[in-house]
């Protein structure tokens, strides 16, 4: 295994019911390091440019709506396998198949309010940590 970063944004729902710190701790719980962290307000054009692989799925207004209404913690974990562990510590898109002890379980409130978003292979990590974080950020 190798030493990876991938792109943690805890969403809208998360940041409305002050859950960051809880999913921060289980992040770190889980052996993943913070190695940037930024707190913003998307704009639609930035929420609508992130999911730009989503534009033509039916939810993708509301996804953009729920992603634009409220502040998002962005953050860069980094450790071992840190794409495929991120994605075990957030659980199932669907908290309802979501597994015990994880984020979506604990926190999630369904499909679409589902707490957080993590990159879902290496190669899209490294565009989706581009996407809201300058070299410097991350030396
Ligand atoms: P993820 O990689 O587990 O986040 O899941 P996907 O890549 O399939 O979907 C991206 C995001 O779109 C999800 O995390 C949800 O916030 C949202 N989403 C997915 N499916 C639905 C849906 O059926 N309805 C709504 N409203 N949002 C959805």
């Amino acid at each position: 295994m190798a030493i990876e970063r991938t792109l943690s944004i805890i969403k809208p729902d998360a940041t409305e019911n002050d859950n960051v710190g809880g999913i921060l701790q289980l992040i770190e719980k889980s052996g993943l390091r913070i190695v940037a962290m930024r707190r913003m307000h998307l704009t639609k054009a930035q929420a609508g440019g992130f999911y730009e692989v989503h534009k033509e799925r039916p939810f993708f207004g509301e996804l953009v709506d729920f992603m634009t209404r409220s502040p998002v913690v962005v953050s860069v974990l980094e450790g071992e396998d840190a794409v495929a562990k991120y994605r075990e510590v957030m659980g199932a898109t669907d908290p309802k198949k979501a597994a015990d002890g994880t984020i979506r379980k604990l926190f999630a409130k369904d499909i679409g309010e589902n707490s957080v978003h993590g990159s879902d292979s290496l190669e899209n990590a490294k565009r989706e940590i581009a996407f809201f974080f300058a070299e410097a950020d991350l030396l």
